[in-house]
């Protein structure tokens, strides 16, 4: 077998054993990871944070002892129901050239690229400068208390790595740019409910303190709420750095200062989902609870929103907003909250994927990124480690879109592609030797 038949055999299995959280049941995954690198003579440790759950940690060693460098990923994955798939999402089948399942790009292949280019490097006789430890975790995508979190407790040296690197960031084309986005940072969590309480009584008789009423306006007043464009120091360089020269409505991009005065281009930032939670803090109603039956006023009602801040962005000064714009018929309730310092990116980190990225993609712009969503790597990050978000499995923004999603898929090619483009970032961490 070859090392991308082999690569793609070992993401088929994993796709194979379901993962989804909840419930998890990440063990059995782990203890496949655990089997496959004993049969390449690297020894693993399993940690159980609960019955069925698992997180594997594996390590090459390095020259010298602190510090090491993190491979880090997930192995849960969301839940998928059959409906809809072309192929059955736990099934690992491949159609067409793609590789169809639940996992697939997010973020099982990173896993499989990771765990390859681990053990590539022992095959090679490499040994790297530092320890590069590869740490597989359950419970991402439910908050990484069981998974991340429990890893740090457990596991000292954890909190001493020196670099960290696992999703966030691609190699994708917008705007008619190729560009790599390497994420040094994430909006952080800010989810609140707001509340009300009315009158109850008959339906037959409307009044004027109906809870739900209340909700309804403060609602559609949070949820139009057109928060402003903020220019943060990520952003701004990231936007410059795709943007610069281009064209657009009548003008062509210099500085995002300039282009922020123009309205056109204001409002192409709106239209962009990605741009603009790049550059505001974003609400979304997502859940709505009142009611018991249809000719009753309910006395309680609440609505649910999912809020992202800018990482310069302070929980309670946005929570203070959310309640001057949702007025005084409602309560603000805050629910979780995230903090994220972003990392550095003039670091020899970012230079090794610029490298890597420039040998392969050609004379690309790699620029820095925020992650819309929240991923693990919020933990180091919080500890002030420098940690990346960043697969080179280039996926097309059609595969991106299956996320989550039915038909969750990649592309065999890419992801043969992704699996050389990891080994050669993998070698270039192992090769990481900062003067002491
Ligand atoms: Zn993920």
């Amino acid at each position: 077998m070859t090392q991308s038949e082999e690569g793609l055999d070992l993401l088929r299995s994993l796709i194979r054993i379901d993962t989804s959280n909840p419930p998890g049941n990440e063990e059995a995954a782990v203890q496949f990871i655990e089997a496959w690198l004993r049969k390449e003579g690297i020894a693993s440790e399993i940690f159980s944070p609960a019955p069925r759950r698992g997180n594997l940690l594996a390590r090459l060693k390095g020259k010298k002892t602190g510090e090491p460098i993190v491979l880090l990923g997930h192995i849960d994955v969301v839940p998928a129901a059959e409906a809809g798939w072309t192929e059955p999402p736990f099934s690992g089948a491949v159609r067409d050239g793609y590789l169809y399942g639940r996992g697939t790009v997010d973020m099982k292949s990173d896993v499989a690229a990771q765990i390859m280019a681990f053990a590539t490097l022992k095959r090679e006789g490499i040994t790297p400068e530092r320890d590069i430890i590869l740490l597989v975790t359950c419970d991402e995508e439910t908050g990484g208390q069981m998974g991340v979190g429990y890893m740090l407790d457990a596991v000292d040296e954890l909190s001493d790595a020196a670099f960290v690197l696992s999703e966030g960031g691609s190699i994708i084309e917008e705007e008619g740019v190729l560009h790599a986005q390497v994420s040094v940072a994430e909006k952080k969590i800010c989810q609140f409910m707001i509340r009300a309480h009315g009158t109850g009584g008959h339906a037959s008789m409307p009044h004027k303190d109906n809870a739900n009423d209340k909700i309804v306006r403060a609602a559609n007043r949070i949820a139009s709420h057109n928060w402003p464009i903020r220019r943060n120091r990520v952003a701004t360089r990231y936007l410059t750095g795709m943007l610069k020269g281009k064209k657009f409505k009548g003008f062509t991009f210099s500085t995002l200062s300039d282009a922020l005065r123009r309205k056109s281009f204001r409002a192409f930032i709106g239209d962009n989902a990605v741009y603009n939670a790049l550059l505001r803090n974003t609400a979304a109603l997502t859940m709505l609870k009142s009611g018991v039956k249809v000719n009753v006023i309910p006395t309680e009602s609440e609505a649910t929103f999912d809020a992202r801040i800018l990482p310069e962005e302070e929980h309670e000064h946005f929570l203070a907003q959310v309640q001057k714009v949702a007025g005084r018929d409602v309560e603000v309730v805050p629910l979780s909250r995230g903090d994220s310092i972003p990392s550095r990116y003039d670091t020899d980190f970012f230079k090794a994927i610029r490298r890597v990225v420039k040998a392969r993609k050609g004379n690309i712009p790699v620029l820095p990124f925020i992650t819309t969503g929240a991923t693990d790597l919020r933990y180091f990050r919080g500890m002030g480690i420098t940690a990346y978000g960043f697969s080179p499995i280039i996926l097309s923004r059609e595969e991106h879109l299956t996320m989550h999603s039915v038909d969750e898929r990649i592309s065999v090619e890419g992801f043969t592609e992704g699996l050389d483009a990891t080994y050669a970032i993998v070698k270039e961490l192992a090769a990481y030797s900062p003067a002491d």
